[in-house]
């Protein structure tokens, strides 16, 4: 049974995306974070397009999904190999079956280094060092990089590891002032880098930046640079401007056959509640996506969709499997309704991500994080 909902997520944008964030950069690697099923774009159909549009790397903060993506793409010999790097994993991970899969490992944590002491000399395990610079999740505090190192270099010298990277996360770059949080950053950043060489280490990889700082903050670039939310097309601050205006194309388009249609009478209660009222003869659709799809309660009444060409307004509660649309008379069973996405691919002026979140007061990445599993997804190629 095929659910009717789909998700469109186009190859061509993605590629774009790519050589936008190449345009900023001066020759560092791009590690394309596929992290949380690639944004809800879906793994390993994204994360193909994105090794075809030339990513050097791919990342994931679960090792779980690392795993996942790495048999995924291990099935399909013709893709060119890129490495794949994560950073979150429990006290139970199996390093080494991780690293026989060609997953890279962040070691930012304590228990992480006596668990690699525990292996044996020689199992070859390509890690990161990863530092806190300021956002007190991941990595070893500033004080605690050097000592790290040495007991890297350590395991190094038996072969137990081998440290390709060194890497840290910026708390204050998603916007374009600078700001003293992230001239911060840097300068722990640089430390580190001082600490990891004196402890004997030689990461050629270091790699601090994520999407808004390659737009917005050049000193923060190193050798490679980490990037999601760009790759997608989605606005790095909404509040700053749109993705389109940063040369950004959105990548997901989000649609479903219209199911049903009827026309009601003036004054006909609308959904469970009857928060809204028709107030003349009125042509409804039945659209079968709803919030168990991840489409939010709170863009009731709110939310607009694009409907053959015009824009149409949702109308009473979202209920869990479908939402109901007031649409012009010419509109059929059959006919597509676009929630948001890229007016190319929908065929007119649909809400693009940002908006459509914005009607249930989400950001855009985290409604796209939250479409769930079961809607399919279609790689497109629309230029
Ligand atoms: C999510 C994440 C990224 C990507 O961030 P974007 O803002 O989506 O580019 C990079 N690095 C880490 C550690 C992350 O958690």
């Amino acid at each position: 049974m095929i659910f009717p909902g789909r998700l469109d997520i186009n190859a061509v944008a993605l590629k774009q995306n790519v050589a936008a964030v190449r345009a900023h950069l001066t020759g560092q690697k791009v590690m394309g974070v596929v992290k949380a099923n690639a944004y809800g774009h879906g793994l390993l159909g994204t994360s193909r397009a994105l090794i075809a549009a030339g990513v050097d790397y791919l990342g994931v903060a679960q090792l779980s999904e690392a795993e996942q993506l790495a048999a995924g793409l291990a099935a399909d010999p013709a893709m060119r190999r890129v490495p794949i790097f994560a950073w979150l994993f429990g006290p139970d991970a199996d390093l080494e079956a991780a690293s026989a899969a060609g997953i890279e490992l962040s070691v930012g944590f304590p228990w992480v280094l006596d668990k690699l002491e525990a292996l044996p000399a020689g199992a070859g395990i390509r890690v990161h060092l990863g530092m806190d610079t300021g956002m007190a999740r991941e990595g070893f505090a500033p004080a605690d990089v050097l000592p790290a190192a040495q007991r890297l270099a350590a395991l190094e010298a038996r072969g137990t590891v081998s440290v390709v990277g060194l890497w840290s996360h910026l708390a204050g770059a998603d916007h374009p002032e600078e700001n003293e949080l992230t001239r911060i950053q840097v300068e722990r950043f640089e430390q580190a880098r001082r600490d990891a060489r004196a402890g004997g280490l030689h990461p050629q990889l270091e790699h601090l930046a994520a999407s808004a700082a390659v737009f917005w903050h050049p000193a923060t670039l190193y050798s490679m640079v980490r990037v999601g939310i760009a790759l997608y097309g989605q606005a790095l601050d909404y509040t700053v401007g749109t993705a389109v205006d940063l040369g950004l194309r959105p990548a997901m388009t989000l649609s479903a056959p219209i199911v049903a249609d009827r026309w009601v009478e003036d004054g006909t209660g609308i959904s469970y509640d009857h928060t809204a009222h028709t107030t003349r003869r009125t042509h409804l659709a039945l659209v079968p996506v709803g919030y168990a799809d991840g489409l939010p309660r709170s863009m009731a009444n709110r939310a607009q969709l694009l409907v053959n060409g015009q824009r149409c307004r949702q109308r009473g509660a979202v209920c869990m499997d479908q939402i109901i649309v007031e649409v012009p008379a010419g509109v059929r069973v059959g006919d597509r309704a676009y929630l948001f996405g890229d007016p190319a691919v929908a065929g007119g002026p649909v809400p693009s991500i940002e908006e459509f979140a914005g009607f249930g007061g989400f950001d855009s990445f985290e409604l796209s994080v939250r479409l769930a599993e079961h809607i399919p997804r279609r790689i497109v190629r629309v230029e």
